[in-house]
């Protein structure tokens, strides 16, 4: 186990089948503290179940093992991932009509924070945070006292992911094609919000399926998925050849 709590994420031989399709075909990745992982391949190779599957949604028959520093990730429920620091930008943000969006962050905040027996920020000590974060990112604070992603361009969507990320300061980052349909100045946005995240005790799993983003976002490790393995591991410099 001492081991094993070296490792961010250990997957070994991960299968994953939902209506009656399996879709992950022995998937076997090692994430350490530090290290940012990229994962492309083309669209239907598994990369979102992939995500999905680690976030904890529901309705995935799965086999083979996932370890989340040391801990059998199966058995953890969606909420409790996430309070344990697992985030997943998703790659199409859902529209949540009714609910604010500076509430929601202070929401997801704040329960992150009461499980890790830590004190929630009042009103004014999440605005200092959030004012801080979002001009960091050059996000149109505007936008946050509106209703979660209700209205938002496909550029807002995904630079409200990272915000969410900058904000809730997961372990473990998950980004599901966040730099897909963005312009370049979005790109970078968001090219920026991870870097700045970056330390040795982060990681990261980063999804994509353009080279772009790698121009912006320096990789450790580059990963080829098809038809549900991965058929591919290289530095950095795999990408360009591909
Ligand atoms: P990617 O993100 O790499 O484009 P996905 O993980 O979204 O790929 O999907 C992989 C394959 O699994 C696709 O062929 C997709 O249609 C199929 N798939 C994904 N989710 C489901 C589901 N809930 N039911 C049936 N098939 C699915
Ligand atoms: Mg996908």
């Amino acid at each position: 186990l001492r081991g094993k709590r070296r490792l961010m994420l250990e997957i070994k031989n991960l299968q994953a089948t939902i209506n009656n399709k399996t879709i992950l075909k022995g998937l076997n990745l090692t994430i350490k503290p530090g290290e940012l992982h990229a994962m492309m391949g083309p669209n239907g190779s598994g990369k979102s179940t992939l995500a999905n599957v680690l976030s904890g949604k529901n309705g995935y028959e799965i086999s083979g093992e996932i370890n989340f520093r040391g801990e059998n990730l199966k058995k953890i429920p969606v909420e409790e991932r996430a309070q344990k620091g697992i985030f997943l930008a998703f790659q199409y943000p859902l529209e949540i009509p009714g609910v604010n969006t500076n509430n929601f962050l202070k929401t997801s905040l704040n329960s992150i924070r009461k499980s890790k027996g830590e004190k929630e920020l009042d009103t004014l000590a999440f605005l200092k945070l959030v004012r801080e974060k979002s001009s960091e990112l050059g996000i149109d604070e505007k936008i946050l006292s509106r209703q979660l992603n209700v209205g938002f361009s496909g550029g807002e969507k995904k630079k409200n992911e990272i915000l969410q990320m900058k904000i809730l300061n997961p372990s473990l980052s998950i980004l599901d094609e966040t730099d897909s349909g963005l312009d370049i100045d979005a790109l970078k946005i968001v090219a920026k919000g991870v870097n700045s995240s970056r330390n040795d005790k982060k990681s990261f799993l980063v999804i994509t399926h353009y080279q772009r983003l790698l121009d912006y976002i320096k990789p450790d490790f580059v990963h080829v998925l098809s038809d549900g393995k991965i058929i591919k591991t290289g530095c950095g410099e795999l990408a360009e050849e591909l």
